[in-house]
């Protein structure tokens, strides 16, 4: 019993020198309740022990195999092969060089570094792939067909992972740890990031030209003076972070006002040194004349995705001028037209620049006009996510049918845009209650 596992560790040591650590580590697998390092010496005194017999045996003996593994093996082994064949010159260990110990101290120090001021409750360490400690570990395993072994890795990422949690009072925590540190063997340097934040809201835009995300141009200024982004950027010192995006469920053209309850928005807190989410005082930082943002609870990566998919119908209210006039018959027309109808629309032209050139189909759930002057009228468009209202409008030279340039015959242009209202199934705060 237990003799292959003695042989397989009598021939590692005859082969290289290997610290207590390193190798128990290559038999991690068994025994319970063992550290590596308690292995290794356990392997190592019982290999002493049986060196020590043969010795003490007077029989002949191969001595160079001895010098050997009492070099390699140091400890108990020298101790007794330094008792009978002389002077022993331990080598150092051919995986970790002796420093794994010192190696682990450090990261724990540079770890504390990396998480000092940050906000945290669960923590994850990995460790970085490709250390010239695995190259040398995978050679070793490889040499003497070794199976039962634990990396390198696993070790440091366990062993630091114990020691930060003992220090800081965290949790370990392998799915969203609040934060997540990186170590490199080779460099023993330490990369801290804290898992984002995201928070759920609305944003409403009360004035025109704003755009969502920043709009920048191409000597770096901004297109824009404003945009809902620079406002949600305002909660990053709230949080100590540097980086503050936005993910809303689709985009209405910059010239457009976001009304009603406004679009759904989720504000991506990235990295973030404090985790604690004080809504009101989110609110009180969004707080702005022309996009108003405001924030109802946090929300998880499921919901983000949720988000982005989501095809809502919203509500369009367009100002249309038509040059040659039009008349209160032919607004009914163009209701009648419109209302139910399946409406085929290629990207417009307009943007053909960023997106590609397809051919989708959307349905204009309701259509109401209000003819305002000889020249001028109000539409009122319900209609599925996705469809581009100012092209429904115009026809966007045929790459929109029908449209209200098809069914009034003759041009028409959009004098302004705003949506309405965004229809859906995200309640408003005083829903939820
Ligand atoms: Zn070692």
């Amino acid at each position: 019993m237990g003799s292959e596992l003695l042989d397989k560790a009598f021939n590692a040591l005859l082969n290289y020198p290997l610290c207590d650590r390193c190798l128990g580590r290559l038999f991690a697998k068994h025994g319970l309740e063992l550290s590596n390092a308690e292995r290794g010496r356990a392997l190592k005194t019982l290999i002493a022990m049986s060196v020590h017999k043969v010795l003490s045996s007077g029989e002949e003996v191969d001595s160079g195999s001895l010098l050997r593994l009492a070099i390699n093996g140091g400890g108990p082994i020298a101790d007794v092969v330094r008792r009978y064949l002389g002077e022993v010159d331990v080598r150092k260990c051919f995986i970790c060089g002796g420093n794994l110990d010192s190696i682990i101290s450090e990261l724990v120090v540079k770890a504390l570094e990396a998480l000092a001021g940050r906000e945290f409750k669960s923590l994850l360490v990995g460790v970085e792939k490709g250390s010239s400690y695995e190259a040398r570990e995978g050679e070793v395993t490889a040499s003497l067909n070794i199976d039962s072994w634990e990396s390198i890795r696993r070790e440091v990422k366990r062993e630091v992972g114990k020691r930060l949690q003992l220090l800081t009072g965290s949790v370990p925590k392998f799915r969203n740890p609040d934060v997540l540190l990186v170590l490199n063997l080779d460099t023993l340097e330490v990369r801290a990031s804290s898992a984002q934040l995201f928070l759920r809201g609305r944003y409403v835009k009360v004035g025109r030209f704003i755009s969502q995300r920043w709009w920048y141009l191409r000597d770096g200024v901004y297109r824009y003076r404003a945009s809902v982004e620079g406002v949600a950027e305002r909660v990053a010192p709230l949080f100590k972070c540097r980086d503050v995006l936005i993910h809303a469920a689709g985009r209405e053209d910059v010239d457009a006002r976001m009304l009603g309850d406004g679009r759904p928005l989720v504000i991506e807190i990235v990295n973030p040194f404090r985790r604690e989410v004080d809504i009101e005082a989110i609110n009180n930082l969004l707080r702005d004349e022309w996009v108003r943002v405001v924030v109802h609870s946090t929300a998880s990566v499921e919901e983000l995705h949720e988000l982005k998919r989501s095809r809502n119908p919203k509500i369009y209210r367009v100002v249309i001028y038509v040059p040659e006039g039009l008349t209160e018959e032919d607004l009914k027309g163009v209701e009648a037209g419109l209302e139910g109808v399946e409406v085929l629309q290629r990207t417009p032209r307009r943007i053909l620049r960023r997106k590609k050139d397809v051919l989708r189909e959307r349905r204009v759930l309701q259509a109401r006009g209000k003819r305002l002057s000889e020249h001028l009228a109000e539409l009122v468009i319900k209609c599925e996510g996705g469809l581009y209202v100012k092209e429904l409008v115009t026809g966007d030279e045929g790459r929109t049918y029908p449209s209200v340039n098809s069914l009034l015959g003759r041009e028409v242009k959009v004098l302004f845009l705003d949506v309405l209202e965004f229809c859906g199934q995200h309640l408003t705060p005083e829903e939820e209650g």
